[in-house]
């Protein structure tokens, strides 16, 4: 088995995870528009074949909803909420007032560092399970908070 590491991303393909198989790694993200320009792993983006949020490694649309949070931090915006606890970070995002593909109250996304992966997103509402979000809801969220990702 290929050895895992940050730095080989690549390795995670050979878990048996529906998630993984549908990354594909490139340096340019089709659907998000982002290029890669910089030393290091291409982009690993889950939305080249898929709909739905799955492994990934500075993915476009992704480092989007994060750069949402951080600078929504910066501003206090209490409709964002962020811990930081050990490297690890972990955020909500209230989502109460955009049309999802299914109602929803927050995002929950959490990551390490400033790490490429980020390693989970799920979309929260009350009584429900949390799902992934996909590409189309990301989209919708990002245009919502478009104030802080310019
Ligand atoms: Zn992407």
């Amino acid at each position: 088995m290929t050895k895992l590491t940050e730095n080989n991303p690549q390795g995670t393909a050979n878990i048996a995870d529906d998630r993984v198989l549908a990354a594909v790694h490139i340096t340019k993200c089709k659907r998000c528009g982002r290029e890669k320009t910089w030393n290091g792993d291409d982009i690993l983006c889950p939305f080249q074949n898929s709909d739905v949020f799955g492994d990934n490694w500075c993915c476009g649309q992704l480092a989007k909803i994060r750069l949402i949070i951080e600078n929504a931090t910066d501003k206090e915006d209490s409709r964002i909420h962020y811990q930081y606890c050990e490297g690890q970070q972990y955020s909500t995002i209230n989502v109460s007032d955009i049309e999802l593909e299914e109602t929803a109250e927050s995002l929950y996304v959490t990551w390490y560092k400033s790490r490429g992966r980020t390693e989970g997103m799920w979309l929260m509402n009350r009584g429900y399970p949390p799902r992934k979000p996909k590409y189309e809801e990301l989209q919708k969220i990002i245009e919502h908070y478009s104030l802080y990702c310019g």
